[in-house]
């Protein structure tokens, strides 16, 4: 679960051509980060993956199936984004168990895995206070913690750190890797941030207009980019 596949993708959005025909393949379990300048057009892609795009060409595969015409709700993903869009009138763990809700689970299996998620993204006692009440790096644990409880085949971040402080940037990132050790979903990070990518990948995609300058470790585009621009953009002395 969570082999993600792009066939031909491409996007105009009118006369302008963001993603040219791109391919690529994500092997299921791997943490895999975007990286590129503003505008390259990585969140495009990620939403195309989620289904919030229509391809213009092309076509998304999770696990073996043709995703392309299936909306978001029934891909099985779960997105996070910057900005934290949690309900404000309703607590932590209302906010948690919402997707559970949608979903008609029952009450039973929506406390046990609110328990877990709190666990994990040491939430446990913030569960009663409402998202005004937190701070931006509880408040981003929270917008996880609503991912994680559906269970996704893969997570997909989009800059989820951007807002946060440099310090608690750093705190997150390791939180987030720490829940790819645990519980070894695929995960696609987007992010402007080279030192995000370099730290936190098992794959790169470097991305510059749309279109993927390499794919690779950190360590194989650090010791061997193929460009200028990739060389530029990791910071390897090449
Ligand atoms: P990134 O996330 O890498 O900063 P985006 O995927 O947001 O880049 O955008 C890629 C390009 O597509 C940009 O040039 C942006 O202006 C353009 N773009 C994104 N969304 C739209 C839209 N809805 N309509 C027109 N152009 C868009
Ligand atoms: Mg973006």
């Amino acid at each position: 679960m969570g082999r993600i596949v792009l066939k031909d993708v491409k996007k105009s959005f009118g006369e302008t051509n963001v993603i040219p025909p791109l391919n690529l393949e994500i092997d299921d379990g791997e943490f895999v980060v975007f990286v590129g300048p503003s505008g390259c057009g990585k969140s495009t892609l990620l939403r195309m993956i989620a289904g919030l795009e229509d391809l213009t060409a092309g076509d998304v595969e999770i696990d073996g199936n043709v995703v392309t015409e299936v909306p978001p709700s029934k891909r099985g993903l779960a997105m996070v984004f910057q900005s934290y869009a949690l309900y404000p009138h309703m607590t932590v763990r209302k906010n948690i168990a919402f997707p559970m809700r949608m979903a008609g689970i029952d009450e039973e299996t929506q406390k046990a895995k609110i328990e877990a998620a709190a666990t994990s993204l040491n939430l446990t006692d913030y569960l009663d206070r409402k998202p005004g009440q937190l701070s931006g790096g509880q408040r981003q644990r929270v917008a996880i913690g609503r991912a994680i409880v559906r269970e996704p085949a893969a997570f997909l971040f989009d800059e989820p750190l951007s807002n946060l402080d440099a310090a608690l940037r750093v705190g997150m990132r390791l939180e987030i890797m720490e829940l790819h050790e645990k519980l070894k979903t695929t995960m696609i990070y987007v992010t402007h941030d080279q030192v995000e990518a370099m730290t936190m990948a098992d794959k790169i995609v470097v991305l510059q207009a749309g279109v993927i300058e390499q794919v690779g470790s950190p360590l194989d585009l650090y010791h061997a980019p193929r460009n200028k621009f990739v060389a530029g953009f990791i910071g390897s002395p090449k």
